[in-house]
């Protein structure tokens, strides 16, 4: 095989940090992981039967690109009830990932801007640079917070794009209303999309979820089922926003992914009249039992949502830290370059028993007090 069968576009990503962290971890037998960026509570049983009962009764053909009425118009429902936007359409995606993918490819020309913060989710620069888009990156050290006047003095005449994502993966913040209402101004000003990843809405502990989209109607949303529900596998989500690219998002999915999988879309549309509310109540003691126990040694603002902590080494770079905690204390967790330009800070996942999440407070406390 020659070199130059492999595209150009496949350089906009390296996932080389977050592997040899994987590879560290498989030879650890007793090891601590908070690496993980997915629940550890399971899909409900409710939702397991109704899956089963899809499959059995027969639903393993293609199901329609747009997705099953039994679930996107029960999405749509719920949409309208919240927004009531004359225009804003719902379509079903696999997973939130699939989203992202689209509204990628839907949106972003060869030498358009895209602005993400940093730190951000990997996929974010990642499928910007796929599409030749150009990324900018705004940053929101050492909060995590949006500070409106850096986004405003990113935006150029070739910006197409903000991708944005309350709360967050990897920090844990989510945004304030008037964060929140000032990004979704400032792009409706400037005539940008706003593309709001709001995969871990349900994850606010200290307050309600804010969209952009209850201030800027031509809000893009991307959403999904994984963390919500613990089922990530089953690759289930929604897009919605306005109409025109929705019907583009479907046209590309039809000759992509074709459909999202069809028998979970029942098990969704089952999922959607669960109270998970308890997991969630879970998942915010989960934090102040990690935000309490690091308290001491480590600079951590307390992240209010998502499941994850994202506080700053206590020495070294982020990779030195990371590379020391597994391979001397089997305390698996990631190094913030992963999402990040900077190699300062690591990140925790609390989606993990209690006992586990105590054992790594306290060998994160031995590794601040013993140094490098
Ligand atoms: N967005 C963010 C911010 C995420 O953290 C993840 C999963 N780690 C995704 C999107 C992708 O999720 P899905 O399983 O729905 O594709």
């Amino acid at each position: 095989m020659s070199d130059h069968w492999i595209a150009e576009r496949t350089r906009c990503f390296d996932a080389s940090g977050i592997r040899r962290v994987f590879e560290l971890g498989a030879k650890l037998t007793d090891r601590i992981d908070l690496s993980i960026g997915q629940p550890h509570f399971d899909v409900p049983e409710k939702v397991r039967k109704a899956a089963i009962e899809a499959i059995e009764s027969r639903k393993n053909g293609y199901a329609l690109s747009q997705g099953m009425p039994v679930l996107r118009d029960k999405l749509q429902r719920r949409i309208d009830e919240q927004y009531s936007h004359d225009d804003r359409e719902v379509f079903v995606t696999s997973g939130t990932s699939g989203g992202l993918v689209l509204a990628m490819l839907v949106l972003v020309n060869p030498g358009d801007e895209v602005i993400v913060f940093d730190p951000c989710f990997v996929m974010y620069d990642a499928l910007a640079g796929v599409v030749g888009g150009k990324v900018v990156s705004v940053d929101t050290y050492p909060d995590f917070h949006i500070d409106l006047d850096r986004v405003a003095a990113a935006i150029t005449g070739r910006t197409k794009a903000i991708v944005f994502n309350s709360p967050n993966n990897p920090t844990g913040a989510v945004a304030s209303r008037e964060e929140v209402r000032g990004l979704a101004e400032l792009a409706a000003r400037h005539d940008i999309v706003l593309i709001s990843d709001e995969i871990y809405r349900d994850f606010c502990h200290d307050g309600p979820f804010v969209s952009p989209a209850a201030f800027n109607p031509n809000t893009l949303v991307v959403d999904g089922f994984s963390k919500s529900y613990g089922m990530p596998g089953w690759r289930l989500g929604f897009a919605h926003g306005p109409a025109a690219i929705i019907q583009e998002m479907i046209k590309l999915q039809q000759y992509s992914f074709v459909c999202a999988p069809h028998p979970m879309q029942w098990a969704g549309a089952v999922a959607m009249d669960v109270d998970m509310s308890a997991q969630f109540e879970e998942y915010r003691k989960k934090r102040d039992m990690l935000v309490d126990g690091l308290a001491e040694h480590y600079e951590l603002p307390r992240p209010g949502g998502a499941f994850y902590a994202f506080p700053r080494v206590p020495w070294g770079t982020g990779t030195q830290f990371v590379e020391k905690a597994i391979t001397e204390h089997q305390l698996l967790i990631i190094p913030g370059n992963i999402f990040s330009s900077r190699d300062t800070h690591f990140r925790i996942s609390y989606a993990a028993e209690d006992s586990v999440i105590q054992r790594g407070i306290e060998v994160l406390n031995q590794l601040a007090t013993e140094g490098p």
